[in-house]
């Protein structure tokens, strides 16, 4: 797989990547395609980060090196959006000023608390802070319904601080097969992300059974993104993302353009 759907450079609150830095690093990589996605997450509720994006500026830099590199890498310009159930109308808004190719939400935020943050499990078990996410996705996709696919859907699992935790799909799968067959009528795709592996997990986000589970629900629009926020990253495992996604019962994986997914063969 050559195509890496999910990356963030200085336009995100949380790299100091450069994006010229991503794209000579994709070419010297043999990557075909990159989409970049940085954060955009209004309103986000702590101090020591801002994931307001600056779209102007952003999508001027990344025009440009699309242009200057297009005869290496094809080059597309996306967003990863926060979602949270308020911010529906704002999200359009921003996303309306530019034609981007692909747009990503994520839950980052469960009622206004990251889970990034310890502070998030206090007092709750993993099963309930678990729960609770979950549920804010479902909520989510009640208004947010402007994005092409949902980033990490398990995205939490990555920084609970309970060092026992063995997340299973089959604890929680009648709220996942809730969402997955929710995104699945919307005409939604997921995205498979390598992140945690460089996360310390044995999986990506979501875990196979989730990526299976889409897959046998109907589910045919699956990225791939390595979450990378430092060239080095890009492409981060790809090659363990193809096995888990053939074994997963996928032939294609997707590429986006006008925010309309192209199938490319496994
Ligand atoms: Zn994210
Ligand atoms: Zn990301």
């Amino acid at each position: 797989m050559l195509s890496d759907y999910h990356l963030h450079c200085y336009y995100s609150g949380d790299s100091d990547e450069t994006p010229e830095n991503i794209v000579k690093t994709a070419v010297s990589k043999g990557m075909k395609h990159l989409c970049f996605t940085d954060h955009l997450d209004l309103d986000y509720p702590y101090d020591d980060c801002c994931f307001d994006l600056d779209i102007e500026k952003y999508y001027e830099e990344i025009s440009y090196l699309k242009e200057t590199f297009k005869n290496k890498i094809d080059i597309r310009i996306g967003m990863e959006t926060g979602l949270e159930p308020q911010l529906s109308k704002r999200l359009d808004e921003k996303i309306r000023m530019k034609d981007f190719d692909f747009i990503i939400g994520s839950s980052h935020l469960v009622n206004r608390m990251d889970p990034y943050y310890p502070s998030y499990f206090e007092g709750r078990t993993n099963k309930e802070a678990y729960m609770e996410y979950f549920e804010s996705i479902l909520a989510c996709l009640e208004t947010c319904t402007n994005f092409d696919v949902y980033g990490h859907i398990d995205y939490i699992v990555r920084y609970t601080p309970y060092k026992d935790d063995t997340f299973q799909y089959r604890d929680f799968s009648d709220i996942i097969d809730s969402i997955l067959s929710k995104l699945i009528d919307l005409g939604k795709g997921i995205e498979l992300n390598t992140g945690g592996y460089n996360a310390g997990l044995s999986y990506p986000n979501p875990c196979p059974d989730i990526i299976k589970r889409y897959r046998e629900l109907g589910g045919e629009i699956i990225t791939a993104g390595s979450d990378a926020h430092k060239a080095i990253r890009i492409g981060d495992s790809f090659d363990k993302a193809q096995n888990v996604l053939s074994e997963c019962g996928f032939k294609y994986y997707c590429v986006f353009k006008n925010r309309k997914p192209e199938f490319i063969k496994l």
